[in-house]
């Protein structure tokens, strides 16, 4: 089968490097040329675990290209996948801009029977207006299918290979047919595919990311509350995540949720309800939660150094995007974090294994970027921790003893155990935790 893959960016690699493993051919277009001439080259344009090797192997075997024209690229496609952006516009509702874009062009690309399947996170209602804004400059016949996508970044391949369930909304079974036939071997180990009318599909992702920040949301408030009351917020993770129908994952505390898909998705499907005159109180309620959650760490520093302030402090921080194993840093808390303590005066040495380059691109020269985590810490009045790579986790506390001016660590992940914070002599402040003076 051939198929095309519209957007080439961690959704829409993935999908079509994947697809291309299963032996589809496989045709990425972007409109990014700088992008797609990279790849063309055979650079990845992402850090994403386990992709480079298989995006290599599948260019080598001719079943993955690339190219910047729409037209070319849909040539022979039989489906053709939409992995386009959809953030939020001005008022916090999914921008479909670059959805309703491509859809416009297709109508008189597409030449014979087509299935486009939009796996962007999109509002409902948007496959009709895909299927509308196609249907304009359309001659055949074509069938507009909603595939929501759930892959995480830092594990994507890994969850597009083996999805916990595939979604898919549609109404043809002519088109579901082929959606079956695509993604069969994805789902051999009898992994449900969920049959569905289009709007359930997208409110389905909706539903799941929302669902997900609340879990997250309500772990970092229990965590605050720990705090304030002398609890231990690791024990009353492990105490609730015991139990079957609470889980034990998505429960830990930190600065707040980021990325490019929670922010973003939990204020569209609030925009969704206040559209529709439901007042989704809870949604709300995780927004505001989750904001003052990212400049959490900055209010312990302020009451930590007191009068003193943070102005012409020097302050070391590890970990920039908004999870370990990616460099996304889209709505990263690290990003507030060093917005903020620039405003009160103070400089920054930062480091992150994979994220710099993205950071640099957004902010500048405004901080020092240190070659390794080590070297951020020279003379740094403290050490920030806001993404929890594995690297940070056993550092050579010694050598950081020698590096820091002094041993004051702020902890957004709670990588340490405070007790041997203790032992060591660190002044030692994480979430949800006693503070180790
Ligand atoms: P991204 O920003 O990483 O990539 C989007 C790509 O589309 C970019 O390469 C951009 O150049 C390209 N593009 C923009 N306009 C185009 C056009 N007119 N023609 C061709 N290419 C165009 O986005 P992403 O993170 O892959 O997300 C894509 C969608 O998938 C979003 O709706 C997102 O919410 C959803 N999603 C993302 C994730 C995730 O973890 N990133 C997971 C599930 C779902």
């Amino acid at each position: 089968m051939n198929i095309a893959v519209v957007g080439t960016g961690y959704v829409g690699l993935v999908t079509g490097t994947c697809f291309a493993e299963t032996g589809v051919h496989v045709v990425c277009v972007d409109i990014d040329k700088a992008k797609v001439q990279r790849m063309q080259n055979g650079e990845i344009p992402i850090y994403e675990p386990h992709l480079d090797g298989l995006f290599q192997r599948n260019i080598k075997q001719g079943r993955l290209t690339f190219t910047t024209s729409l037209e070319e690229g849909i040539k022979n496609a039989k489906v053709i996948f939409l992995a386009l952006p959809t953030p939020p516009d001005g008022n916090g509702a999914a921008d479909l801009k670059y959805i309703l874009q491509v859809a416009d062009q297709l109508g008189s690309c597409i030449k014979e029977y087509t299935v486009v399947v939009n796996k962007s996170t999109v509002p409902v209602g948007t496959a009709e207006k895909v299927r509308s804004a196609i249907a304009k400059n359309c001659k055949v016949e074509f069938d507009v299918v909603s595939n929501p996508e759930f892959l995480r970044e830092g594990f994507a391949v890994d969850d597009f290979m083996k999805p916990d369930r595939v979604v898919i909304g549609s109404s043809s079974e002519k088109a579901n047919k082929i959606m079956s036939e695509l993604f069969s071997p994805f789902v051999r180990q009898g992994n449900p595919v969920y049959y569905m009318d289009e709007r359930s599909a997208e409110l389905t992702k909706y539903a799941a990311n929302s669902f997900l920040a609340a879990k997250i949301t309500f772990m970092n408030e229990i965590a605050n509350l720990c705090e304030r009351v002398g609890a231990n917020v690791d024990m009353v993770r492990m105490g609730i995540g015991s139990d079957a129908r609470i889980g034990k994952r998505f429960l830990f505390a930190g600065i707040g949720y980021g990325g490019s898909c929670f922010p973003k998705d939990v204020q569209a499907l609030e925009r969704t309800s206040s559209d529709y005159k439901y007042d989704f109180k809870m949604l709300k309620s995780v927004m505001l939660v989750n904001e003052k959650q990212k400049l959490l760490l900055v209010e312990k520093m302020k009451e930590h150094y007191g009068e003193a302030g943070l102005k012409g402090k020097k302050f070391a921080l590890w970990g920039l995007s908004f999870k370990p194993d990616t460099d996304d840093i889209r709505e990263a808390p690290a990003l507030y974090i060093i917005d903020a303590l620039l405003k009160e005066g103070a400089t920054l040495s930062v480091y992150d294994p994979e994220a710099m380059k993205n950071v640099k691109q957004v902010i500048g020269e405004k901080v020092e970027y240190a070659t390794e985590p080590y070297e951020a810490l020279r003379g740094a009045d403290a050490l920030l921790i806001a993404t929890e790579w594995s690297s940070f986790r056993t550092p050579d506390f010694e050598k950081m003893t020698s590096l820091l001016k002094s041993k004051v660590i702020f902890d957004g992940r709670n990588l340490y155990d405070p007790s041997q914070m203790e032992q060591l002599g660190f002044y030692y402040s994480s979430i949800g935790r006693r503070v180790v003076k």
